[in-house]
């Protein structure tokens, strides 16, 4: 077990994967909850357009959340409710179990509230004798299954229809358990409706509290939160710290994003906005307490109903001033995050989560409400593949503030070798290619797979080749050149530099010249950068030092050729990233936060495939290519998606004449730099990958990739081989 951690997180993805009917179905649900929101979206620019308003709601209300907090707690107070401020778990579970003991209270009925998993509110209850019933139909699986929630959204989503029948035929006593889904929800409601109308309080969460009027708003399906709110006569909301937004009509926006990123429903079924203490119960008829809908109720003794709001710090307001993390608190629980994920889909949030938090943003939630240990067990789970950021509604940089936990995790209990090595993508490059022949041979020698199986890197994987020719020496012998210019054009078709990556220059010259070729023939100027190391194999190990140097080396250099009028290419799409996404984030505690090269960069740095298309579809690019009758099987790197260029390599593909292509749809190969090489990383990585290898091998083609780790993993897990799209498109060209 890895220095801090607690859990055995290797043994519990071995229990996640060999527990097939938990996959199929999280898999199952996933897909469905994916394929919908696809369909919810009425165009992506929409979608920009609401999570762009969404963010600077939610950075507006982040930075002035003490202000707002006081003006709703006024307002709500004006309304009739008891607002106090808990400062952690201890006060508001005091504060709540307090009022069930002075009101009296027997039954609690709760619904929806991740909060108060987060404070495990149940069990002090239950301390002080109080009976708590699940009021969401998802938590009250979890709740008689002895669980914690495994998604924001759907709870129970690791169980399977006949397992919860199962379940709650068991728990009900119930002989003959019902087959299908409306006879369990007929079993469910018989399970709870008596119970809403008896509970003496009603416990929810609140999606949003709304500063201007005092308000929470609760978003749901099923209206049972309705009902926990509405019926019992003592309503307690437990709000978190971050959840206010500044206007009523800040919500709209929410109210479009949340329901389309979580199930992929244009409007949840209900939306309740409470304003203060509400006048009476409206369904509660017991005994000695007449409806008040019913004759003579203005008359009746029906004593007043109490609406307390609880709002939660426990950790927010010091990860609000924590400039690396503040982000983490525009969350909107949807759970988009989740569904996209490749390992939390393989493994479920019991594993990739913390108590409760799931997945990718449960690791940032868990270091700001439990503490910095729990978060690092199950922070490498994050590949920071990006796919997350793509879909979250309000754009959060999750694979970011994983990085940064685990530089802390590293800075507090140092880091492994294993790390070390895997950081230091540069050296191995230049350590071994010069002995290209003898170090790959080393490498698969016995001695070899025992110092890899001492440094807890699987043996079963094979390590990428080194070329001892390199890309730069080949780039430094060759002719000077000029480009080829299309007939009657004096100038070239554009000036480019290639950022030359570790992997193209000691493992994969032949792409970088691939590359080369294929830009010169479309009339380009092509140079070569004297770059640094980008960064990625270093920061996905979560150390950032020398990737900040190596950043401010890149800026000077790239930025020097931005300025003689180059763009700046990029062959392995990683690479590419972190240019335009994490310069930004790197340099942000630096002097050099706020240089103009980095906005210039980001700017100016393309994917090689990327370029050609623009080229393409502005007309610029001539190629003169032969005709091919060959089947092109694409898969999308992540970060090409995550960059919203995930279609560009099949569009290049498309304009070589003949050329038949497919894109190949997967959540990611799973090998995810050196995710896929770590010992107990190592199975999840194939069983992630197994997805796209079944859909390739169920077709003929030559397989099209563009990042060396998804070559890797698909050549190791198909047997096929992969290539580059410039190489195809090389391969085409007719040359004088
Ligand atoms: S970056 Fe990738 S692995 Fe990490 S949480 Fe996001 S989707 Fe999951
Ligand atoms: S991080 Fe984004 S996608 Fe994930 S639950 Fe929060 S708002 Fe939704």
């Amino acid at each position: 077990m890895a220095k801090g951690h607690v859990r055995d997180i290797g043994s519990e993805i071995r229990g996640a994967l060999a527990d097939t009917a938990m996959q199929g179905a999280i898999f199952r649900a996933m897909g469905s909850l994916r394929a919908r929101r696809a369909l919810a979206w009425p165009s992506v620019e929409r979608f920009e357009e609401l999570r762009r308003e969404a963010r600077a709601v939610k950075e507006e209300a982040l930075e002035r959340a003490e202000e707002l907090l006081a003006e709703f707690s006024a307002r709500a107070t004006e309304a009739g409710a008891v607002v106090v401020r808990a400062r952690d778990a201890k006060a508001a579970t005091a504060y709540i179990g307090d009022l069930a003991r002075d009101r009296g209270v027997r039954l609690v009925i709760k619904s929806k509230s991740m909060t108060s998993e987060e404070i495990h509110l149940n069990k002090a209850l239950e301390a002080g004798g109080v009976t708590v019933v699940e009021g969401d139909l998802g938590e009250r699986i979890i709740q008689l299954a002895g669980e914690r929630p495994s998604h924001l959204v759907v709870p129970a989503i690791h169980k399977s229809k006949e397992q919860i029948i199962r379940l709650l035929a068991e728990k009900m006593g119930i002989a003959e358990p019902p087959a299908d889904a409306e006879g369990l929800t007929r079993l469910v409601r018989q399970d709870l409706r008596q119970r809403f109308l008896d509970a003496d309080m009603g416990i929810t969460g609140a999606n949003f509290g709304i500063a201007e009027t005092g308000s929470i708003v609760l978003i749901e399906n099923e209206g049972n939160v309705c009902l926990t709110s509405q019926v019992p006569p003592v309503h307690v909301a437990l709000v978190g710290w971050e959840k206010v937004i500044p206007r009523l009509a800040d919500l709209a926006v929410f109210l479009e994003l949340l329901p389309r990123s979580a199930t992929g429903q244009r409007l949840t079924s209900y939306v309740s906005l409470i304003t203060g203490r509400q006048a009476a119960p409206v369904l509660r008829k017991q005994a000695g307490r007449p409806s008040s809908t019913g004759p003579g109720a203005a008359a009746s003794a029906q004593p007043a109903r109490e609406f307390h709001i609880v709002i939660l710090d426990n950790g927010r307001s010091q990860a609000a001033a924590d400039s690396e993390l503040r982000e983490a608190l525009y969350c909107i629980r949807c759970g988009a995050c989740l569904n996209a994920c490749a390992p939390y889909n393989l493994v479920g949030g019991h594993v990739y989560g913390g108590d409760p938090y799931p997945g990718g943003i449960g690791c940032p939630w868990t270091y700001v409400t439990k503490g910095h240990t729990e978060a690092y067990d199950f922070n490498s789970l994050c590949t920071t593949c990006s796919r997350c950021t793509e879909a979250c509604p309000v754009k959060i940089d999750i694979p970011w503030l994983n990085t940064v936990i685990k530089e802390r995790n590293n800075r507090e209990f140092g880091a492994g070798l294993r790390q070390r090595v895997f950081a230091r993508a540069d050296l191995m490059g230049d350590a071994f290619s010069p002995i290209a022949p003898l170090a790959n041979l080393a490498l698969r020698t016995a001695p070899a797979h025992w110092s890899f199986e001492a440094l807890g890197i699987d043996p079963a994987r094979r390590m990428p080749k080194y070329e001892q020719k390199t890309f730069m020496g080949w780039w430094n012998k060759r002719p000077a050149r000029s480009p080829a210019r299309p007939a009657g054009e004096e100038a070239a078709a554009g000036k480019v530099a290639v950022f030359v990556d570790c992997f193209m220059n000691h493992n994969l010259p032949e792409v970088g010249k691939a590359v080369v070729q294929v830009l010169e023939a479309a009339g380009v100027e092509v140079t070569v950068a004297h770059n640094s190391c980008c960064g990625r194999p270093s920061l996905s190990q979560g150390l950032l030092e020398a990737p900040r140097r190596w950043a401010v080396d890149n800026l000077r250099e790239l930025g020097g050729l931005i300025d003689r009028g180059y763009d700046i290419i990029c062959v392995e799409p990683s690479c590419l990233s972190a240019l335009r996404d994490d310069y930004r984030r790197l340099l942000e505690t630096t002097a050099h936060a706020g240089d103009p090269r980095i906005q210039l960069l980001e700017d100016h740095a393309y994917d090689v495939t990327e370029y050609l298309v623009l080229m393409a579809q502005q007309g610029r690019l001539h190629l003169d290519l032969a005709p091919v009758e060959a089947t092109y099987l694409v898969h999308g790197h992540c970060h090409q998606k995550s960059l919203g260029i995930g279609s560009a390599p099949a569009e290049l593909l498309r304009l070589v004449p003949g050329a038949t292509v497919h894109e190949v749809e997967a959540l990611c190969c799973g090998m995810v730099g050196s995710f896929g090489y770590k010992e107990e990383y190592s199975a999840l990585s194939q069983a992630i990958g197994g997805e796209l290898f079944d859909k390739l091998q169920a077709h003929e083609g030559l397989v099209v990739a563009c990042g060396i780790s998804c070559r890797s993993q698909i050549e190791q897990g198909t047997g096929r081989t992969v290539v580059h799209p410039c190489e195809v498109v090389a391969g085409a060209l007719r040359l004088p």
